[in-house]
């Protein structure tokens, strides 16, 4: 029997979906509804002091404005603990975790690699190794440190190569990029890297589709399935990001391009819907549409390969 394609939506509460989000969610619907793929909803309010208060229930507000639809309950990252605590056993227990007990100022003074941004919130340094032997005992590490340990997975020093079913052959090697990276943090929360590897798992996702500043992601995600046994029998379809005029990813710098503000200031989803598929190339212009007509001329094919930038043209459009 063929397995059944599942894929989720995993907005992240840290703040209301804006321009950028929408239009990754939304072509993501658009495939699931076009491939017959099951979707799935996820929660990943993993992230404490940034998650906004509700940001949640906004953005599932938002993207079932937009048209989207999923299959319930709504899996909830910051329920499901005892989860990630299991697999992290695992990897201790195989000997691929150690804790760590660095600073984020000290990791940035020893780091060679520059200071990155990703979606997962995460300034993604490289970390240099310095805690990998340093400890035979997690209670060792904790007595040497005025707060509790984070957990690092080892990496190796190998290519981890995956074809992106958007953006094609891809290899990262890890222990030039990111180094050993933090699978737990210190506060005791599971990091996103493992929390999405043990949901995706668990749920049978098997099509994931995101924005292309995971792409690095994917391949720290494969490494973790790997280590824990998992298949990784997932397609990636990783699509260019939305910037502002200055070519860095869409956020609040570029002023308030939240979705939830534009439906306040009564912009129409056909409106919305319009300029998301004009920078996704299904229409050749800004022009208002629904999600039926998106869907039936739905082609994945015509997604420009490059960063779509919004423009003062856009903004007018959204407001008629
Ligand atoms: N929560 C992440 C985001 O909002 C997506 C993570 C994923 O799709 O794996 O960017």
């Amino acid at each position: 029997m063929m397995k059944n394609s599942i894929t989720r939506l995993a907005p992240s509460p840290t703040g209301a979906l804006h321009l950028g989000n929408a239009r990754t969610f939304l072509l993501n619907g658009l495939l699931a509804k076009q491939q017959g793929w099951r979707m799935l909803f996820r929660m990943e309010d993993l992230d404490g002091p940034r998650i906004k208060a509700g940001a949640d229930e906004q953005a599932i507000d938002d993207l079932h404005w937009l048209g989207l639809d999923w299959e319930g309950p709504v899996v909830v990252q910051s329920e499901r603990t005892a989860l990630y605590q299991a697999a992290l056993e695992n990897l201790i227990e195989s000997g691929n975790a150690y804790p760590c007990i660095c600073s984020r100022k000290e990791i940035e003074q020893a780091a060679s690699a520059p200071t990155t941004e990703d979606s997962t919130g995460l300034n993604s340094v490289q970390y240099p190794g310095t805690c990998r032997e340093r400890f035979d005992k997690y209670d060792n590490a904790l007595k040497q440190s005025d707060r509790p340990p984070a957990w690092r997975v080892h990496v190796r020093n190998e290519n981890i190569n995956f074809v992106d079913q958007f953006a094609g052959p891809q290899s990262f090697n890890l222990a030039e990029t990111s180094g050993d990276f933090v699978i737990f943090r210190n506060q005791g929360l599971a990091a996103y890297q493992l929390a999405v590897v043990i949901d995706d798992a668990e749920a049978g996702v098997n099509q994931i589709v995101r924005a292309d500043d995971l792409l690095e992601s994917a391949a720290m995600q494969i490494h973790l399935r790997r280590l824990l046994g998992i298949d990784d029998d997932v397609k990636y379809y990783h699509l260019p990001l939305v910037t502002g005029p200055d070519g860095r990813k869409l956020a609040k710098r570029h002023g308030d391009t939240k979705i939830s503000t534009y439906r306040q200031d009564g912009t129409s989803v056909s409106r919305m819907l319009g300029l998301l598929g004009y920078w996704s190339g299904q229409l050749e212009r800004r022009e208002e549409t629904d999600f039926k007509t998106l869907l039936a001329k739905f082609d994945i094919s015509r997604v420009p390969r490059k960063p779509i930038v919004f423009t003062q043209e856009d903004d007018a459009f959204l407001r008629g």
